[in-house]
């Protein structure tokens, strides 16, 4: 594939700045830079970066920060966020060397890992030595050091984000000095780098409290929205893990419940994929989306013949799914007494405008927290999500519903898409003020803000 003129003079310039800092590993750095487009899960974001970069060692990455002063340094997981937390124009670092368990302590339950490590990867080394997280995401394709950069979570009442599950960490910080952070060394900095979007600084290391292996038992069933959301409460309290997805334009959802058990595994869950099922919606919502009635009453009557078996198995395999049908998405967290009516406003909305959208909305409970950029920061919050299939346009129907999740005090997860900025941000954020002061004082230069943290953090180009 031949390099773009634009693309090449990016990387003229590129290897000409690094080479102008000076020095043998500067220039070593800039040789083992390779100009590649970045884009992210969904394709919704992208970006040329002017060096894609994956240190070998803490030292290396140290010395990467030390020495770059001109240009903006993003650092990436696993590019599964929606956001544009990552495209910059300067450098995107990798942590895909640092990965796997650093160590393990029986005793407090607790694990260190490299912070590139992919939560896919944390199941199987924690089990063999009888561990386990105490709640995991949808999804495991996360980095660990991505995931709690966002306060990635998954539900149920009494569980945190990861965010709340790290008792220790290591930061390289924008002048390269490598801190060893947790709750008796620098504890306010250590607290707001549980969740700090990688703004203030590089995250290399994570230590996590976590409890003794279990087995989950998985139970799914289709039942009428209204029905499901006047028995919520009862479901919610008798439940380690509820959660559930309305299923747009119809009156039926798909509620879920997990529960802690030492019965015998089942067969393994089905990890094909929801491909099959998300491309029966599409093809509903393309030949009947202008007959709405029909629309419904055929969707009622598919998904009512749905079945789910019941799943037992290792936890973290209970938790994860496959995604592997592209998406778009915008969530917000709202106070947990408010989840039932900004849903049912929110399916209202959907049917009264037939907004077009087929991907069914994503409602969970995260317990709150004490970590000043947590989106569940002060408060217990119900997480509710929009979807929108990854080649269709998102933006009228996420700007019909983005003002639902205003009136219900919504703060919208930071990986995923919204309009907010520093204005409206800084009112919703209780602790704000403390964590930009830290942001300030860890980097005065903006090293770590691309075009949205500016926008994000208010901070002028
Ligand atoms: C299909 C799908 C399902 C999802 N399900 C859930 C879910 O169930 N619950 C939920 O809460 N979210 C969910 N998300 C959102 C996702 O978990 C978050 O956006 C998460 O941050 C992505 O992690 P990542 O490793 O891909 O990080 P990236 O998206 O690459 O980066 C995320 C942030 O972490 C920072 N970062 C990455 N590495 C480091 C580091 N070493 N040091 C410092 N900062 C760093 C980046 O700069 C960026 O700010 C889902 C996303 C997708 C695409």
């Amino acid at each position: 594939m031949s390099l773009s003129r634009r693309a090449l003079i990016k990387h003229l310039g590129a290897l000409g700045a690094l080479a102008g800092t000076g020095g043998w590993s500067t220039l070593a750095q800039a040789a083992r830079a390779r100009i590649i487009p970045w884009r992210n899960w969904s394709g919704g974001q992208s970006c040329i970066p002017a060096a894609r970069l994956a240190p070998a060692s803490e030292d290396e990455l140290a010395e990467l920060l030390k020495s770059t002063r001109d240009m903006t340094v993003r650092p990436v997981g696993s590019s599964h966020s929606f956001s544009a937390l990552v495209p910059t124009d300067g450098k995107i670092v990798s942590l895909s060397n640092f990965t796997g368990m650093i160590g393990h302590d029986p005793q407090t339950l607790q694990a260190e890992f490299w912070a590139g490590t992919p939560m896919s990867q944390t199941g199987e080394p924690l089990l063999k030595v009888g561990q386990a997280l105490p709640n995991m995401a949808d999804i495991d394709y996360q980095t660990l050091a991505g995931a709690i950069s966002t306060s990635t979570h998954g539900t149920g009442p009494k569980f945190g984000s990861y965010s709340t599950n790290v008792v220790g960490l290591r930061l390289v910080t924008a002048e390269g000095k490598v801190l060893d952070l947790d709750k008796t060394h620098q504890p306010e900095l250590f607290n707001a780098a549980r969740a700090s979007l990688g703004s203030l600084g590089i995250i290399t290391r994570v230590k996590l409290q976590n409890r003794k292996a279990f087995r989950l038992h998985q139970k799914q069933w289709v039942q009428n929205t209204e029905e499901l959301l006047e028995d919520m409460p009862r479901l919610v309290k008798e439940n380690d893990h509820f959660e559930f997805n309305p299923i747009l334009h119809s009156d039926v959802s798909l509620a879920q419940v997990q529960n802690e058990t030492t019965d015998s595994r089942t067969l393994a869950k089905e990890m094909g994929g929801d491909g099959d099922k998300v491309g029966k919606l599409a093809m509903a919502n393309t030949y009947l989306r202008n007959h709405p009635d029909a629309h419904a009453a055929l969707l009622n009557f598919l998904v009512k013949h749905l079945e789910f078996p019941d799943v037992i198995d290792d936890s973290f395999r209970v938790f994860a799914n496959v995604r592997d049908q592209r998406f778009n998405e915008m969530e917000y967290e709202v106070p947990a007494d408010a989840g039932p009516a900004c849903v049912r406003e929110i399916l209202k909305t959907i049917r009264e405008q037939n907004l077009n959208s087929f991907i069914p909305l994503e409602y969970r409970y995260v317990k709150g927290d004490d970590i000043p950029l947590s989106m569940f920061s002060g408060r217990d919050s119900c997480a509710i999500s929009v979807h929108q299939y990854y080649d269709m346009d998102y933006h009228n129907f996420f700007a019909q519903i983005e003002p639902i999740f205003w009136k219900y005090d919504g703060r919208p997860h930071w990986g995923k898409l919204h309009t907010l900025n520093a204005a409206q941000l800084s009112q919703l954020y209780p602790r704000w003020k403390e964590f930009t002061e830290i942001r300030r004082e860890m980097d005065p230069t903006g090293k770590f803000l691309n075009g949205h943290l500016r926008s994000v953090f208010g901070v002028q180009c």
